[in-house]
């Protein structure tokens, strides 16, 4: 039984994708999407000795090792041409480590740019949005939802034809997001400005020179607050 997060991130697998789980942990996404028949082949990538056993193990006790292979690997060098990748998948890491992630593999090419990419960043989704922003991606699908007490999103992208300047407002928030203004994403913004205001407290009582960061923080709230000023 996949989490709610996890299973939202199948969902937007494309069905007989050929898919790269990357930090894949337990393996548990791409054992579920097999065992669904929604893909037939993946890999499970991981950097951790012990994760990547987990891997190894869930993978044997479903009996899936023709269809998934379990690699030890830094990113998407678990990726290899013969597997002719058409999905990445990355989750549950910081998006700044999903950008390096990202990043690290379009540099040495086992990123080839026309894989659907499904990425959820528990934090730092505005740094990924600008790597995907900066390289060509669109963004076409994006979605919000909240387990245990946790908000988190999920970003698709794909390299289309024709290219999307994204604006700073439309990478902070998710230009998808934006539009759909659920409540959860409501409930997300309004925590941001509370704990940018307690931060914002904080340093009106520490000493030295904290101008910069201050006002920096007041032009944060003041752009989430006109976001917020949308909610009906
Ligand atoms: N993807 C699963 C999920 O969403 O539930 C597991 C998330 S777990 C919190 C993050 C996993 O990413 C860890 O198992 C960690 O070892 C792995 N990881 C971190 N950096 C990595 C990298 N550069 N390459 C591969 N795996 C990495």
């Amino acid at each position: 039984q996949l989490s709610k997060r996890l299973a939202r991130v199948g969902e937007l697998v494309p069905e007989q994708s050929r898919l790269a789980d990357i930090g894949s942990d337990h393996a548990y996404l791409p054992v579920a999407l097999v065992l669904q028949k929604k893909l037939d082949f993946a890999v499970a990538g991981e950097v951790v000795k012990g994760p990547y056993e987990a891997a190894q193990k869930q993978v044997r006790k479903n009996d899936l090792t023709d269809q998934i292979t379990v690699r030890l690997a830094d990113g998407l060098d678990a990726i290899e041409e013969t597997d002719k990748i058409t999905a990445v998948t990355i989750c549950g890491m910081g998006g700044v480590l999903i950008r390096d992630i990202l990043d690290a593999g379009w540099t040495n090419q086992r990123l080839q740019g026309n894989e659907r990419l499904v990425l959820q960043p528990n934090i730092g989704e505005k740094p990924l949005r600008d790597w995907l922003t900066v390289h060509g991606y669109t963004i076409i699908e994006e979605d919000i939802l909240e387990e245990n007490n946790k908000i988190y999103e999920i970003i698709v992208a794909a390299r289309q034809e024709t290219r999307v300047a994204y604006s700073e407002k439309e990478r902070l928030f998710g230009p998808i997001l934006l539009k759909k203004q659920s409540p959860i994403f409501y409930k997300k913004w309004h925590g941001e400005v509370k704990q940018r205001e307690a931060i914002l407290a904080q340093l009106a009582k520490a000493s030295g020179d904290q101008q910069v960061r201050m006002q920096q923080l007041e032009k944060e709230i003041t752009e989430i607050q006109e976001v917020l000023s949308n909610e009906s």
